[in-house]
């Protein structure tokens, strides 16, 4: 990664000009700068992000300057299969133009040198200015910190999510969350949320059980103890509700393993999509229900108590 200066093109009907004031590093712009995840070339990396409005383009008649916004990086039709089952996070244009890493009309924004710059996951937060589609400009209150407000556009949704949306939590369920980071955390506090009676974290890092804790979990453990506490706390049975957020193959196993007959298990993590991962039958029988989850079921425009409408209609209008 180098630091260049960016030229930021006319504004098209329904893009949003936004003053990046906080902006994040996710797991994901690692395996884009690693290369495990590929990134058309040059672009700009970034998509957890919170910054305000500093100019809109035609057609967007919801969002002002000066508005506070949270950047999801989950652009998506509004009208294709997938949207009208309400599972944007597989937006038909959304996975078609993820690939060339320009906006849904396929035309660039940034150009350094004459050069075409790409945006990652349609965003490219990590710089002063970014242009995004207005569905991907969520409003938050002027009195949320960026920095905090940056984190609910992946981490946050993602974990809570998993929590609030994905998995059917039922009030006092006895849930699991294995790996402690940003996303992790994020389900122990959606477990909360969610009205879990336990909430039994595991990561191998004392230091993230403590965390955890803090956040609520009602237990901490290494994993080569969660399938025992899970048990003690459920005569036998296992976690009713199990959330995986370590992206391992030794987790993935540990979530099948630790999770009651008929249970639910929710995993976050991933591995590189070549990579097989090996479970034990049985681990994987008995009426239990395995969710894989890329955004914890968001619908970041409809879930935030502070969008507006028109926004929305704006990011309908130029993807026609
Ligand atoms: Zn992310
Ligand atoms: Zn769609």
């Amino acid at each position: 990664m180098t630091v260049e200066t960016v030229e930021v093109g006319p504004l098209a009907p329904g893009d949003v000009l936004v003053r990046v004031r906080a902006a994040s590093l996710c797991h994901t712009d690692l395996e884009a700068i690693e290369g495990t995840l590929a990134v058309a070339l040059p672009a700009v990396l970034g998509h957890e992000a919170a910054g305000e409005v500093f100019d809109v383009g035609p057609g967007v008649t919801g969002l002002k300057p000066g508005d506070r916004v949270v950047l999801s990086w989950n652009p998506h039709c509004g009208t294709c299969f997938y949207c009208e089952h309400g599972q944007p996070i597989l937006c038909a244009q959304y996975l078609a133009h993820a690939p060339a890493a320009f906006h849904f009309d396929g035309r660039p924004r940034l150009a350094c040198d004459a050069v075409p710059v790409h945006q990652l996951m349609y965003l490219g937060s990590f710089a002063e200015y970014c242009i995004v589609p207005a569905v991907s400009a969520v409003r938050v209150p002027d009195m949320m910190p960026f920095d905090r407000a940056a984190l609910l556009g992946c981490g946050v949704m993602t974990g809570v999510g998993a929590a609030t949306r994905v998995a059917s939590m039922r009030w006092g369920d006895v849930a699991m969350v294995i790996g402690c980071g940003a996303v992790g955390l994020s389900a122990v506090q959606g477990c909360v949320l969610a009205g879990a009676g336990a909430i039994v974290a595991v990561d191998p890092n004392p230091a993230r059980r403590q965390l955890a804790q803090e956040l609520g979990a009602t237990h901490a453990v290494e994993p080569d103890e969660a399938v025992d506490v899970a048990r003690a706390l459920t005569k036998d049975r296992g976690a009713d509700v199990v959330i995986e957020a370590a992206g391992v193959p030794a987790g993935f196993r540990l979530s099948v393993e630790a999770v009651r007959p008929g249970g639910q298990v929710v995993w976050l993590g991933k591995v590189d999509v070549q990579q097989e991962v090996a479970f034990r039958w049985g681990s994987l029988m008995q009426e239990k229900r395995i969710t894989r989850s890329s955004y914890g079921g968001a619908r970041p425009q409809h879930d935030s108590p502070f969008s507006r409408e028109p926004a929305w209609r704006a990011g309908l209008s130029w993807t026609r």
